[in-house]
């Protein structure tokens, strides 16, 4: 099976529909906390709940003419970045695909061709260090298998380039500082590709929890599963993969739940089980149960694995409601859903924020970082960060104890 984080629905209602049926189903509510919730005065008077519709202003959508523009150049060019990576480089606004590298000469020619790439900036993965001769190249983006990711971040740096590298970060911790200190020493940009922190739903879930609109968040709870089809591919290699469906999907709801409390968790607790007659999880495992504690007391449950249907939910229950994004980590077509209480009644709303491309807007963010000479938002000791929560799960689960984590600013030298 072709490996797909984003999940496809067949069934997914338009934005009008669920704005329709939200109203249907808030007829008759009014009350306090609504102003909080984006509903307008109009629509108190009515009791029907409005969603909101943030809109970029038009000068923002107006792409930066092409000699303004951060020059990309894509390593590897397996599924991802041919069916997420590319496009969303052709929709970008501050950057624009450069060059190629690629171990198939074939592939990389038709790819180059297909996306306006010059021939002479075709690379090979033996050539590559070579890059550094090439000033069109502003950033890497390194979409390879993970356990490649430290060795391409390194080199990239060498030959003086920002890296932008797909999560997870790498296979390993200590990896993840050798990155990170590599780009130091070239004083040059490291950033994670945490797509979902761009997500303009994810987003408003943050908002919605950091500014206790719904009242002080207590517990989240959040999961990431889908079936990882043959055995015979790099995801179930632990040399290539670091690890099984905790590093490459549980990452999603581990990391979203830092961001959605702004905290930093001090404890966790893991739980794995892989059947050892599924030829699969002999090197990886396959499902996992974690547990994070955070300071202010919020605990977070969650799952990831790769044997069951695809599914990916999160939700945060705070005082006086709950945000809920159910599927949460898809490519496209993620839901919001907000459930509190208005006057006496129970009231839910679907809410519609601008359908902004999250690859795109963390293209452009790693562009705007450059650009403006700045940190950009997912930086390389974001990546360390998670690498120590989920050593620190693995720990748990094979000690069969909660960890404590320490704190994970200091450690990570922030
Ligand atoms: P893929 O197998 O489709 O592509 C991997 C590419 O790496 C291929 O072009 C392959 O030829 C090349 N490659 C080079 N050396 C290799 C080696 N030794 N073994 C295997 N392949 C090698 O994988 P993918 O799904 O495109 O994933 C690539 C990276 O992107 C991974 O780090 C993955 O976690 C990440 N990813 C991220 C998302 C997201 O939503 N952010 C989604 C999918 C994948």
């Amino acid at each position: 099976m072709a490996h797909d984080e984003g999940i496809h629905h067949e069934e997914v209602t338009t934005p009008e529909q669920t704005a329709d049926s939200s109203r249907r189903r808030f007829l008759g509510q009014a009350g306090l906390g609504l102003l909080g919730l984006g509903l307008t005065g109009a629509a108190l008077a009515q009791g029907v709940a409005q969603t909101e519709k943030p809109q970029t202003p038009p000068e923002e959508k107006q792409p930066f003419p092409p000699g303004q523009r951060v020059g990309w150049a894509v390593v590897g060019l397996g599924e991802f970045a041919l069916g997420q990576v590319l496009p969303a480089l052709r929709e970008a606004r501050k950057s624009k695909l450069v060059a190629l590298v690629s171990g198939s000469p074939e592939k990389a020619r038709r790819v180059a061709e297909q996306n306006g790439v010059a021939q002479r900036n075709v690379y090979t993965y033996q050539n590559f260090d070579s890059i550094r001769n090439n000033p069109e190249i502003d950033v890497v983006y390194i979409v390879l298998p993970n356990g490649l990711h430290a060795e391409y971040t390194i080199r990239a740096f060498q030959a003086g380039k920002h890296v932008l590298t797909e999560k997870p970060m790498a296979n390993t911790s200590a990896e993840a500082r050798q990155m990170i200190a590599a780009g130091r020493a070239a004083n040059r940009k490291l950033m994670v590709a945490y797509r979902a922190r761009f997500e303009p739903r994810h987003v408003e879930v943050a908002r919605l929890t950091q500014s206790r609109v719904l009242g002080n968040p207590r517990q989240m709870i959040g999961e990431f599963v889908q079936n990882q089809g043959s055995p015979n591919q790099w995801r179930l290699d632990r040399e290539l993969a670091g690890g099984g469906s905790l590093p490459d999907i549980g990452l999603y709801p581990l990391n979203f739940s830092r961001f959605v409390t702004g905290e930093e968790p001090t404890e966790v607790m893991g739980q794995i089980y892989s059947d050892p007659n599924d030829p699969r999880f002999r090197e990886v495992e396959d499902r996992v149960a974690f547990t994070m504690q955070f300071p202010s007391g919020v605990i977070g449950q969650f799952f990831s694995g790769y044997s069951s249907h695809r599914s990916s939910r999160f939700r945060v229950m705070s005082e006086r409601g709950w945000a809920d994004l159910t599927p949460a980590f898809a490519y496209e077509g993620n839901r919001l859903s907000v459930g509190r209480r208005v006057g006496l009644q129970e009231g839910t709303d679907m809410r519609e924020v601008e359908n902004k491309s999250q690859f795109v807007l963390e293209i452009d963010e790693m562009s705007s970082a450059v650009l403006e000479n700045r940190e950009p938002k997912t930086p390389g000791e974001e990546g360390l960060r998670d690498h120590l929560i989920m050593e620190a799960i693995y720990q748990s689960a094979r000690e069969n104890r909660a960890i404590r984590l320490g704190n994970l600013a200091a450690l990570t030298g922030r």
